[in-house]
């Protein structure tokens, strides 16, 4: 099942072993999985040029063509559902509990959604009495797609699939940590009939996406990660004013009155801090509780997570695995000494378990106050942050004291209050009485500081396309002398 090789180019494994070697290592037990090689200049080149010259004609083909492909691409991956899971597992250490339901079949979802719409991408006619216009929905070219590692094969098909279906080619770099799965979905594509070039993967790490998205032949970059690399990221792309979407990350409100379903409430705040050990973009981290609720959601929430099954991600009874890296683990670790040392009431969890692979307790702290460290910044581990509150106005303001905007959430009975408090909090994506589902069919994305332009949804496409417009003139044209 593992990909022979580093790179996918032309429609064909490639690999160039002067690249500096890159160890791929399973976070449950610390073992060199795989080991791959950063690309090359002579891998990014080949990919950007058969990006380039696989363009023009996967943008003549008609749109039902190229639908027709991603749709079959996209039943491959369902047939495959379990061994891409598997891979899944091996390169990020989520419990195959999670994978099988949330990568592989995300990906097929994008696939066959923007398979499914590609045959009705189109422009507008405007009558303008005699005379007439039309617009003409082109693709932009070259997209460059650049990964985070928490869910590598999702990312390389939520940016690869309305790509394709728009009439572009991608180069897509997924992150360092996570190389494997990407490929897999290069190599699916083309067996679902993709041309050459259509759809290649290269690795590398920082310096690997800089090259792409500084390449005159790019015509657009999607990044999904952290805010300091989109903020470089767009910088680059903005010197040569080129297209972009920013995916970035967050530290959202998930807000919980009094009248919420106490044990609905417990689920959501365990699902937006405690799933893929809490490396998930869009998680809520910062848990507003409503001082009336406050004591019995502290104890059922401290019963609940002590029934987490923490153990090995391969094993389909584990529902909490490591965490992806060493490093991540300890940034995660630095976070925890910094809630304790600055006051807050550490509930349940904050240790490393004393077993091999990058294994921590999933984390709680109570009487977390706005100014401490754990609640302003994306810690991107499994720690949550309960504050207190007493009134709507008062964590409306709360919620948005921040720089970022990616999501949130309300838990309520009453509906009024939750469509006035969702429509008052600053993010791209709000959930009311539920947390982090994002079905293709709807946009997601962030505001502030987490990112610019939707991924998924029918807004993806304006996102991958521009518009042409064509002014027809019907009489004989009249001019000053
Ligand atoms: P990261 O920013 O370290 O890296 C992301 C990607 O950017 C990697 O592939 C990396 O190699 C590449 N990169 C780094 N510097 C670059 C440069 N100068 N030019 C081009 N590419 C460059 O992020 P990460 O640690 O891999 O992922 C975690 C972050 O991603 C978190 O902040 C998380 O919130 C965010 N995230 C956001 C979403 C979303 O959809 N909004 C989803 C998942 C993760």
């Amino acid at each position: 099942m593992q990909p022979t090789a580093s790179h996918f180019v032309n429609g064909a494994y490639l690999e160039d072993t002067a690249g500096t070697p890159m160890p791929v290592i399973f976070p449950a037990t610390g073992a060199e999985i795989a080991r791959v090689h950063a690309a090359t200049p002579a891998v990014v080149e080949a990919a950007l040029a058969s990006a380039r010259s696989a363009q023009v004609e996967w943008a003549a083909l008609m749109g039902v063509e190229r639908g027709r492909i991603l749709r079959r691409a996209a039943d491959i991956i369902r047939e495959r559902n379990r061994e891409l899971s598997e891979l899944e597992t091996l390169d990020t250490g989520k419990p195959i509990q999670e994978t099988l339901v949330a990568d592989a079949t995300s990906a097929a979802d994008a696939l066959e959604y923007f398979g499914g719409i590609a045959a009705s991408l189109g422009g507008e006619h405007m009558q303008l009495g005699g005379d007439w216009a039309y617009t003409m929905r082109v693709p932009l070219g070259v997209c460059v797609g650049i990964g985070a590692w928490n869910y590598p094969t999702q990312i390389a098909a939520w940016k690869g699939a309305p790509a394709l279906a728009c009439g572009n080619t991608m180069v897509f770099k997924p992150s360092e940590q996570t190389p494997l799965c990407a490929l897999k979905v290069a190599e699916i594509l083309v067996e679902a009939g993709a041309p050459a070039g259509v759809y290649n993967v290269i690795q590398g790490a920082g310096e690997v996406g800089r090259a792409l998205v500084e390449d005159p032949r790019t015509a657009k970059v999607s990044l999904t990660g952290s805010a300091g690399t989109g903020k470089k990221v767009y910088a680059a792309a903005a010197a040569q004013m080129k297209h972009a979407t920013m995916e970035l990350g967050g530290k959202s409100p998930l807000i919980i009155f009094d009248d919420a379903d106490l044990e609905s409430a417990v689920s959501g705040a365990i699902n937006a801090n405690f799933y893929a050990s809490g490396q998930v973009c869009s998680n809520g981290t910062r848990v507003f509780v409503q001082s009336g609720i406050k004591d019995a959601f502290l104890t059922r929430l401290t019963e609940r997570t002590a029934q987490a099954i923490i153990g090995d991600p391969r094993d389909e009874a584990t529902n909490f695995g490591p965490m992806v890296s060493e490093d991540q683990l300890a940034i995660t670790c630095s976070y925890i000494e910094k809630g304790l040392s600055e006051g807050a009431r550490l509930i349940h969890g904050g240790k490393r378990l004393d077993r091999p692979g990058c294994y921590i307790e999933p984390t709680i702290f109570a009487d977390v106050t706005d100014d401490m460290t754990i609640a302003r910044e994306e810690i991107f581990g499994p720690v949550m942050c309960v504050l207190d509150f007493e009134t709507e106005n008062d964590v409306v303001s709360r919620a948005n004291a921040t720089d970022l905007g990616l999501s949130g959430a309300v838990f309520t009975a009453d509906l009024t209050r939750a469509h006035r408090v969702v429509h008052a909090i600053d993010a791209g994506s709000l959930w009311i009485n539920q947390y982090n589902l994002t079905p293709v069919e709807v946009p997601f994305g962030g505001m502030k500081g987490s990112g610019i332009g939707r991924e998924n949804s029918r807004t993806a496409v304006e996102h991958y396309s521009q518009l042409k417009t064509v002014y027809v003139g019907m009489s004989p044209v009249e001019a000053a002398f």
